[in-house]
């Protein structure tokens, strides 16, 4: 399979680590949108939330209990952030191997 985010769990392709455990690797944004732009991975390939089976939910909980550890680690668990999945064609989706934005490190806005 040819997944930008497969070669960087296998170390096929650089990456900017921030965190990595046995389930999950958050590693910096190439093309950054704000200060703080971090993408938090399962390892295992997921292609969409829409693609997500039910016995990945330890693995989706998990991840989401990493996010508080990347959160820390690149400073911004005092001052918030936050965390946008996009899906599909409506949610600008360009890797399909899921990924959990993490954005912060100023003050964000809602308007879209
Ligand atoms: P999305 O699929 O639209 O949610 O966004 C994909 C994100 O992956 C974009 O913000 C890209 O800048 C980012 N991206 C693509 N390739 C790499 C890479 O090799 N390293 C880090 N980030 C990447």
């Amino acid at each position: 399979m040819d997944c930008i985010f497969c070669k960087i769990v296998k170390g096929e392709l650089p990456a900017n680590k921030v965190y990595e455990d046995e389930h999950v690797v958050a590693f910096h944004d190439i093309n950054p949108i704000a200060p703080v732009h971090v993408l938090t991975i399962p390892k295992k390939h997921i292609t969409s939330v829409l693609d997500i089976k039910p016995e990945d939910k330890e693995l989706i909980g998990h991840l989401h209990l990493s996010l508080q550890k990347v959160a820390a680690e690149v400073g911004v668990d005092e001052t918030g952030f936050r965390v946008i999945t996009n899906t599909g064609v409506h949610g600008q989706q360009a890797v399909f191997h899921i990924h959990y934005h993490l954005i912060g490190g100023r003050q964000l806005e809602w308007k879209m």
